[in-house]
C-alpha cells in the first residue's frame, strides 16, 4: 500500500517535469548500482553501466534468468521465480561469475559476491510484465571476511596439530621417567641426591609443559565447539578427597587443605572435566595461598533443597583487587607476572567454559591481601540415556 502511495506521489512530482522518461533514462544509466530488466518470460531488457561494470559483461540475447543454473546451484532459483510470480524479494549473499554459466557462453566477465533485491513490475491488467533487478556489490566484504575466517580457521588447526603433536611425545616421555623415577629411587644412595633433585626438577617441568598442551588442546576443543561431556554418576564428596589427596605432599603442614561436607551430593557429572575443575582451584588456591589454610566446602544447595550442588575453594593468600577480579576468567589474563606464579592464565577460562557448559557458574570473591573463594555451583544433571 505504501508503495502505491508513493508511486502516486512520484507520478505526480514527474508531471511537472517535461521529459520524465529522459529523467529515469538518465537515472539508470547513472546509477551507481547494478540494474536490469527483464521480460516476463526471462530474458534481459535492459543493463545499466553498473551492471556491466560489475560483472564485466552483459547477458547474451539468448540467456533467460529463469534457467539460471549458477543460481539454481546456489539455491536461488525458487526466489528468482517468486519474483516472476509477482513477490518483492530479496536474495541473501552469494558468489556469481558469468563464465561459470553453462546455459549460454560468456568468455568476458568477472566472480562477485552479490545480493539481489528482485522487483516485479505490474502492467494494467495486474500481471507481471517485467522484473527489475538491484544489484548490491558486496564482493569486498565478502573477501574480508573469508579471509577473517580462513584466518581464523587456520589458527584453530595450527593450535589443534600442534597441541596434538606435542602431547605424543609428551605423554611418551612422561611415563618413561615415571618408570625410571620407580627404578632410580629404589637403587639411591645419598650420593645421588643432588641427581634425585635434578630428576625431580625435570619431572615439575614437564608436569608444567603437559598443562599447557592439555590447555591449549583444551581452546581448540572448546572454541571448536568439540568438547564433549560423559555424565556419568559421581559422588562428588569422593571426588572432592581424591583431588585433595593428589596436592598432598610431606612438604606441607597437616590438616592445612580443610574439607567439609554440608550434605548428600551424588550427580551426574564429567567426571574428568569436574576434577580438571577442582585441581585448578585448588593449585590455584595453594599457588596464590602463600602457605595459609585453605577450605573447601561443598554441599547441597537450591530452592528444591539440593537441586544444585555448590563447591567453594578458598585460600588466605594474596589475593585480588576488584578490577583484576573482572577479569580473571578471560583468557590468557593473569593478574600476576611473577614466573614464581608459573602459569599461562588459561585455567580459569577453560573452567569458566567447562562449567557453563554443565549449565553451572563458576563466581569468585576476593580482596587483596586477605584470599580469595571460587565458587562453582552445578545442577545435578540428569542421567544419561542408556546407550
Ligand atoms: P594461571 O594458570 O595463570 O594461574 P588461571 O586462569 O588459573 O591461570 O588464573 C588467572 C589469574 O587469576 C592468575 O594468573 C592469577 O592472577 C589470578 N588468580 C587465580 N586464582 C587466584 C587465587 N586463588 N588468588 C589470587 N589470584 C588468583
Amino acid at each position: 500500500m505504501r508503495v502505491l502511495e508513493r508511486l502516486d506521489e512520484i507520478r505526480e512530482r514527474l508531471a511537472g517535469i517535461s521529459d520524465p522518461v529522459r529523467l529515469l533514462q538518465e537515472i539508470f544509466a547513472y546509477a551507481p548500482f547494478g540494474l536490469q530488466v527483464y521480460r516476463a518470460d526471462g530474458h534481459c531488457l535492459l543493463t545499466n553501466k553498473a551492471f556491466r561494470d560489475l560483472f564485466g559483461s552483459e547477458p547474451p540475447p539468448e540467456y533467460n534468468i529463469l534457467h539460471d543454473d549458477i543460481a539454481a546451484r546456489m539455491g536461488m532459483l525458487g526466489l528468482v521465480q517468486r519474483a516472476f510470480a509477482g513477490e518483492t524479494v530479496q536474495t541473501p549473499t552469494f558468489w556469481y561469475d558469468p563464465r561459470e554459466l553453462q546455459q549460454v557462453h560468456v568468455t568476458e566477465g568477472r566472480r562477485v559476491s552479490i545480493s539481489i533485491t528482485l522487483l516485479p513490475l505490474f502492467g494494467g491488467s495486474g500481471a507481471v510484465e517485467h522484473v527489475a533487478l538491484v544489484f548490491k556489490d558486496q564482493t569486498e566484504e565478502t573477501l574480508a571476511r573469508e579471509q577473517l575466517e580462513a584466518a581464523l580457521r587456520a589458527r584453530q588447526d595450527f593450535l589443534s596439530i600442534a597441541g596434538h603433536e606435542l602431547k605424543t611425545p609428551l605423554t611418551s616421555v612422561m611415563l618413561n621417567l615415571h618408570a625410571m623415577d620407580v627404578a632410580l629411587q629404589a637403587r639411591l644412595n645419598i650420593d645421588d641426591d643432588r641427581v634425585l633433585v635434578r630428576w625431580q626438577a625435570l619431572g615439575r617441568e614437564l608436569r608444567r609443559l603437559d598443562r599447557l598442551v592439555e590447555q591449549l588442546l583444551d581452546i581448540s576443543r572448546i572454541t571448536a565447539g568439540k568438547m564433549p561431556l560423559i555424565p556419568e554418576r559421581v559422588d562428588l564428596g569422593e571426588l572432592v578427597r581424591e583431588v585433595v589427596d593428589r596436592f598432598w605432599s610431606p612438604s606441607m603442614e597437616p590438616g592445612i587443605i580443610d574439607v567439609k561436607q554440608t550434605g548428600p551430593v551424588e550427580g551426574f557429572w564429567d567426571r574428568w572435566r569436574l576434577d580438571q575443575i577442582l585441581t585448578n582451584l585448588l593449585s590455584n588456591a595453594i599457588k596464590y595461598g602463600q602457605g595459609r589454610p585453605i577450605s573447601v566446602e561443598f554441599g547441597p544447595v537450591g530452592p528444591e533443597d539440593g537441586s544444585d550442588v555448590s563447591i567453594a575453594v578458598r585460600d588466605r593468600g594474596i589475593g585480588m583487587s576488584p578490577d583484576v577480579l573482572g577479569r580473571i576468567f578471560d583468557r590468557f589474563e593473569r593478574a600476576v607476572t611473577d614466573r614464581e606464579y608459573g602459569g599461562f592464565g588459561l585455567g580459569l577460562w577453560i573452567a569458566r567454559q567447562v562449567v557453563q557448559a554443565m549449565d553451572g557458574t563458576i563466581t569468585a570473591e576476593s580482596e587483596p591481601g586477605r584470599g580469595s573463594t571460587f565458587t562453582v555451583r552445578l545442577p545435578r544433571g540428569a542421567r544419561p540415556p542408556a546407550v
